[in-house]
């Protein structure tokens, strides 16, 4: 799961990212409103959390030029607590609400519901021939035999699921599971080789040129 975290207090992005990353994200960020929507904009992400009183564009404004091209999902931020506001928050397109200082691992469970919402599955398992996802406890299994993987090989296996039938090309797989701040390097091709060593089969075709794919 990829996610953007736009908020201004230094601190406070620092805590979250790391946060975010210790529980599996690959964690994007900005500490401004114009940063934060350009990247919004051109890039993927599975949700973005979004402060409100930003400088240069406010999160209001963030979400609603997003919104023009954009559903991902926004968790808004913020120290305001008013009625008005949580409406203006949600009539806006918001997904969800947290006001400051919140718990992190409410944040954790309101980003994971709007996740599974905005992807419209309505179960947390996803079944792909002799293999089985399971998206809430993120543990695969072929032919019932649980299977191990590591938790980067993990996402890139439910990120193929998902889309299964459609290629996706390297670059967004890569942006998905290790965002902006790692170098490209043959680390897919060794994550992707040892899913199918532990899979024992192959589920996952490589399009050269193009990107992977499970064709099912
Ligand atoms: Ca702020």
């Amino acid at each position: 799961m990829r996610v953007l975290v736009i908020e201004d207090e230094a601190r406070l992005l620092r805590n979250l990212a790391k946060a975010l990353r210790e529980e599996d994200y690959a964690v994007d960020t900005a500490t401004d409103g114009e940063e934060g929507l350009s990247k919004a904009e051109n890039s993927d992400y599975d949700a973005i959390v979004l402060d409100i009183m930003l400088p240069r564009l406010d999160g209001w404004q963030v979400l609603e030029r997003l919104r023009k091209t954009k559903k991902t999902p926004v968790v808004f931020l913020t120290a305001r607590d008013t009625l008005a506001d949580r409406v203006r928050g949600l009539d806006g397109g918001g997904d969800d609400y947290l006001v400051k200082p919140f718990d992190l691992s409410e944040l954790f469970a309101r980003l994971r519901a709007v996740i599974r919402r905005s992807a419209a599955q309505p179960t947390a398992e996803i079944r792909l021939g002799d293999v089985s996802i399971d998206t809430r406890a993120r543990t695969v299994a072929v032919g019932g035999r649980p299977v191990s993987l590591t938790a980067k090989e993990y996402a890139i296996l439910e990120y193929l699921a998902q889309q299964h039938g459609k290629v996706v090309s390297r670059t967004e797989l890569y942006g998905h599971v290790f965002g902006e701040r790692e170098d490209t390097s043959n680390l897919l091709d060794v994550h992707v080789f040892n899913i199918r060593r532990k899979l024992a089969c192959d589920l996952i075709t490589t399009r050269r040129g193009h990107g992977y794919c499970i064709e099912k």
